[in-house]
């Protein structure tokens, strides 16, 4: 899906806003969403989106006003909301896009998460954390093709860890 406003870049952002009962919903490039000064929005999803996909499925009260931003995947377009529906992601990278809030739909299935706080330490060599971390990519991509979310989660949690401490 291209962008709304260029029309050449790929939408990375679905922004949903609800005005007077009215829905509007854009889908665009990061770019075009920043000179719409969408800015704000974007990196409030990018921190919360945990917390907005939790308010989502709690189905909120009737206060429907409001503005959202979605983050789409880059590599199928498909927003996370969409993912639920089917119940299947759209393509590989749909991991690497929505990790945070699959692993907040995990969390939410398994009542907790039983591997938090099992990060390698800090120390660990920059050279040996990219073996690492190349060696979890290569099992993440294993573990999406056999359909093994929660395995899947935790990996790509893992990765994540381990590219914060670089
Ligand atoms: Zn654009
Ligand atoms: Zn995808």
């Amino acid at each position: 899906m291209l962008c709304d406003d260029c029309g050449k870049n790929p939408a990375t952002i679905k922004f949903t806003q609800i005005v007077n009962n009215k829905k509007t919903v854009l889908h665009l490039c990061r770019d075009c969403a920043e000179k719409r000064g969408l800015k704000e929005a974007i990196s409030n999803v990018s921190f919360s989106l945990g917390d907005l996909f939790a308010g989502m499925t709690k189905e909120k009260s009737d206060k429907v006003e409001g503005e959202k931003a979605e983050i789409l995947c880059p590599g199928c377009g498909h927003s996370f909301a969409e993912f639920q529906k089917i119940g299947k992601l759209g393509c590989g990278i749909c991991y690497e896009t929505f990790s945070s809030q699959l692993k907040d739909l995990l969390r939410r299935i398994h009542g907790s998460n039983q591997h938090v706080g099992k990060s390698p330490p800090q120390l660990t060599p920059k050279m040996e954390l990219k073996r690492e971390v190349r060696k979890l990519r290569e099992d993440l991509r294993k573990a999406i093709e056999s359909e093994e979310f929660e395995k899947a989660a935790e990996l790509r949690d893992r990765i994540r860890e381990l590219n914060k401490g670089s």
